[in-house]
């Protein structure tokens, strides 16, 4: 059986393979092999401080040690950059961004400004003035040897929704979100737009990924629509946390893939382990009521399954806060 269906686990090579990240593999993987689809492995190495060829050698070996194996890849994000190059210009020639020459120190002077005044510190749209034509921006921008970043122009009002197949229909108000930068002054691109246009690329239908990346989604979707592509399908997995409900660290003990496998675990018990992580029994485990009201991105934070982990190795489960819509997966 084979399908269109295409999903992508995409870590960021700055550490080890944690149990966390691990899960969302598996989640990716488990989906592909069910609808006979394509688990695609590609590497966000643009963090060029933070990344390290050591963490990606830590992360393939964590993967294949799991048993977790991709069909494509691994694609390194570094390697893509004339890709990102070639749309960032594509949206500046349609007028859908502009150049932006703020310094940061002048950007700091309009956040602290925003904060005394008790307002988001979202950029102010100073630049905004810089739309035209690109060839003869550019030239100017260059003639007068102002360095400038690329920010995509955002609507300022209305909402953009988040179908969520985990979190339901999560809504973001447009006024909160602004002129994202998509491309930094030395013409490297930023985070949210490398990976829209790396999705697109690699025709990718399903994004699982932890539900950190939530409040990236409403960006996301507006650089979709401004590229003028369809919308994947968004299903944000919660984060393992440590038995103090906290975000999963060192301090809970072992979190790293290879850790496991130091201590002498087999990795069919490590793979059993995570999959059933967040696995309400109805029996044991009961679904707390959801709200029936129209959920908004503050509800909806609450609402995914907060799945807590014990500290010291496999440990039995010692308490689910909510529970996953997992059949909206399958
Ligand atoms: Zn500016």
């Amino acid at each position: 059986m084979s399908s269109n269906v295409r999903v992508r686990f995409a870590p960021s090579p700055t550490g080890y393979l944690h149990v966390g990240g691990a899960r969302t593999a598996l989640f990716n993987y488990l989906f592909a092999r069910h609808h006979g689809g394509k688990f695609i492995l590609r590497i966000e190495d643009t963090d060029r401080e933070r990344s390290t060829p050591e963490a990606i050698e830590a992360i393939i070996e964590s993967l294949k040690w799991l048993g977790l194996d991709w069909d494509e890849g691994p694609y390194f994000q570094t390697r893509r950059y004339p890709l990102h190059k070639e749309k960032a210009q594509k949206l500046l020639a349609e007028g859908k961004a502009y150049p932006c020459t703020c310094t940061s120190e002048e950007l700091e002077a309009k956040r602290q400004a925003a904060q005394k005044a008790k307002r988001k510190p979202v950029y102010d749209g100073t630049c905004r003035k810089n739309r035209g034509d690109p060839v003869v921006i550019s030239a100017r921008l260059t003639a007068e040897r102002k360095p400038y970043t690329i920010r995509f122009l955002s609507p300022q009002s209305g909402t953009t929704v988040v179908e969520d197949a985990v979190k339901g229909r999560v809504v973001f108000e447009n006024s909160e979100l602004d002129d994202l930068i998509i491309a930094r002054s030395d013409g490297s691109p930023t985070y949210n737009f490398s990976v829209v246009v790396d999705d697109v690329d690699m025709a990718i239908t399903h994004i699982i990924r932890g539900d950190d990346h939530l409040a990236n989604t409403p960006r996301q979707i507006l650089l979709y629509q401004g590229l003028g592509y369809p919308i994947p399908q968004f299903a944000h997995v919660p984060l393992i946390l440590g038995t103090d409900k906290a975000r999963l660290s060192k301090r809970h003990g072992a979190t790293s893939v290879m850790a496991y496998k130091d201590m002498g675990y087999f990795p069919e018990a490590l793979v059993n382990y995570l999959v059933r992580l967040g696995w309400s029994h109805v029996r044991f485990l009961p679904v707390p009521e959801r709200s029936r009201s129209e959920p908004r991105q503050s509800s909806a934070r609450s609402r995914g399954i907060r799945v807590v982990v014990g500290g010291r190795g496999l440990e039995p489960l010692t308490s689910c806060m909510s529970s996953m819509r997992s059949n909206q997966l399958s």
